[in-house]
């Protein structure tokens, strides 16, 4: 039984797969660069709830559970009593290599290391952790707490009895799985991500502004929301790290970052978490920064 996690990298991401972790009843350790991080993440966490509350879409009494169900841990120690750690951290391979090893050393026999990565191998990564077989992909949607798909994502040296726990861990979570191969994008970002990418050539090309290539893919593709305001929620700095991923691992010409997504991270518009991406949230209405 899975009762306990452990949550390494407490971003949108990692605060959110907390949330909804805790939510469902079972306790969560969350971990990021610093105490200081971890303890923002648990206070950004207490403000989505109230605001759930607000709206009464939660109870108090239920908010207030899911919180105390949740601790902030200033390294990885506490974690060797987690049946699972679940790395969420920013998506650079070197970083996860670092968080693999060290929380290698407190995994306890037969718990099981999951990276949420978007695009980096799991296979790969699995050599970064203490047991290959007890290594699996386990891909959350953003935002977590309302994303109905988890994508569980095998590595060739994965056992099946991990990958049973997990699809019934995240069935517990209230979430529907889809099974992916271990391949560049998994199943939806290999398919989002050049879209997202696309989307940034035409603006970048002047073919339309920001508000037409988002209402063009609303209005004629039945999107929710147009695929720059996703790069937005998303944060255009892992947009680009996942495209570039796919261009590094398939050497596929078509996947080679647009130009203005590059100079959009460079100048740090990451999207909604900096405040500014192709729209700016600073005032009431967001608005298209070109
Ligand atoms: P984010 O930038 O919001 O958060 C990343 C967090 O990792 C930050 O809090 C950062 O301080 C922390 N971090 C960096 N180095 C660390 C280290 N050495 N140890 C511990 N923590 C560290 O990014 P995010 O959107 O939450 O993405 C996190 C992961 O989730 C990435 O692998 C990303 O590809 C994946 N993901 C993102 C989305 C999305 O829509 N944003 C969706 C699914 C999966």
């Amino acid at each position: 039984m899975i009762e306990t996690i452990g949550v390494i990298g407490a971003g949108q991401m990692g605060s959110g797969i907390a949330q909804t972790i805790a939510g469902s009843g079972m306790k969560v350790m969350v971990a990021d660069v610093d105490l200081a991080r971890a303890e923002a993440a648990v206070a950004g966490i207490d403000k989505a709830l109230g605001k759930l509350v607000g709206k009464g879409k939660l109870e108090i009494a239920e908010a207030q559970a899911t919180l105390s169900r949740i601790s902030a841990v200033a390294d990885y120690a506490p974690m060797a009593d987690a049946d699972l750690i679940i790395e969420a951290a920013t998506e650079k391979e070197e970083i996860k290599k670092a968080i693999f090893e060290k929380a290698g050393g407190v995994l306890s026999q037969g718990a099981i290391m999951a990276s949420n990565t978007s695009s980096i191998p799991i296979t790969r990564m699995a050599n970064y952790s203490p047991d290959p077989a007890r290594f699996i992909g386990l891909h959350f949607f953003n935002p977590v707490p309302v994303m109905k798909l988890i994508e569980v994502i095998p590595g060739l040296a994965t056992a099946s009895e991990t990958t049973d726990r997990i699809v019934a861990f995240a069935e517990g979570l209230g979430k529907e799985v889809v099974l992916s191969q271990d391949e560049p994008g998994f199943v939806v970002n290999r398919i989002l991500l050049p879209m997202i990418n696309e989307a940034v050539f035409v603006l970048g090309q002047s073919t339309a502004n920001i508000e037409d290539i988002d209402k063009g893919c609303r209005l004629g593709l039945n999107h929710p929301m147009g695929p720059l305001q996703l790069a937005d929620f998303v944060g255009l700095d892992t947009c680009l790290d996942i495209i570039m991923v796919l261009h590094k691992t398939t050497r596929d010409a078509k996947y080679r970052p647009a130009p203005l997504l590059v100079k959009y991270v460079e100048a740090g518009w990451l999207g909604r978490k900096t405040g500014k991406g192709f729209y700016d949230y600073s005032g009431d209405v967001p608005v298209p920064t070109r």
